[in-house]
């Protein structure tokens, strides 16, 4: 079943006189309980498509449509219940805050959102029931990013998005935080999507989707993907 899918989506930006595409005239869609990753260079339009899917931004032409529902024509309040409703976001750099614990952190959620899931049961599937005390300047890059991913499953999205996600950690580190998106995504049937310029996360992904100087190269699927190890 679709739960998102973009039809001759244009973003375009103005600088002066001359105008530039970050992104031009992309199709695609996903299905609920896909894990999709979008492959590309730096600069090449990943952001730019992950923060359309998140309505974190909006396009300049095209359509978006979230279970069949179009929301580019949505003002911006209805943007923010989108995202509220439906959206997590984990990104490179963790975006926790850094005077509460990681428990505060994630029962933040409980104050935005309803059904939220108990913030010591999202910090145990993560693995971190021993720091829920910890502040983030207490906690290695991975138990951060492992917080941030805590926060996310708290809030229990239909959509996760990651940018980069393990980007600012060591490979080993990258690989357990990466587990834990397949996790997410086979067991607890959340429709993943990672941006990320490390090609060697294809082969873990249901799709893979190419992107190159604002354009849509390929979408690949994987009948087979591979486990993170
Ligand atoms: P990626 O995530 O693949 O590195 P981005 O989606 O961030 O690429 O950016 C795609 C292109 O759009 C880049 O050339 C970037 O400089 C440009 N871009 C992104 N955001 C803006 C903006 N707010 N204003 C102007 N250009 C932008
Ligand atoms: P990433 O490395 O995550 O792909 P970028 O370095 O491309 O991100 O962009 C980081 C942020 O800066 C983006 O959110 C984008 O909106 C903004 N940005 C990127 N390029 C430009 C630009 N040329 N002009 C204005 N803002 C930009």
């Amino acid at each position: 079943k679709t739960l998102i899918e973009f039809e001759h989506v244009t973003k375009e930006y103005q600088s002066g006189e001359r105008s530039f595409y970050a992104l031009k005239d992309a199709n695609l869609n996903i299905c609920e309980g896909e894990l999709v990753v979008i492959l590309g260079p730096s600069g090449a339009g990943k952001s730019t498509l992950l923060n359309l899917l998140g309505g974190m931004d909006t396009v300049t032409s095209g359509s978006i449509l979230f279970e069949g529902e179009d929301i580019t024509g949505y003002t911006d309040d209805a943007l923010t219940d989108y995202r509220a409703r439906n959206v997590g976001v984990v990104f490179q750099f963790y975006n926790l805050i850094p005077t509460l614990t990681a428990y505060e952190n994630v029962a933040l959620m409980r104050e935005l959102e309803e059904d939220t899931m108990d913030p010591l049961e999202a910090l145990g599937a993560v693995g971190l029931s021993e720091h829920i005390h910890q502040f983030p300047s207490q906690m290695s890059g991975g138990e951060q990013q492992r917080t941030s991913i805590a926060r996310a499953l708290a809030k229990k999205p239909k959509l996760l998005l990651c940018d980069e996600p393990t980007g600012a950690l060591d490979t080993e580190t990258g690989r357990e935080v990466l587990k834990l998106l397949i996790w997410m995504s086979r067991v607890k049937k959340r429709t993943v999507v990672m941006v990320t310029h490390n090609s060697s996360f294809a082969g873990i992904a249901d799709k893979v989707i190419r992107v190159r100087n604002g354009q849509i190269q390929e979408i690949i699927v994987n009948a087979e993907p591979k486990s993170a190890d």
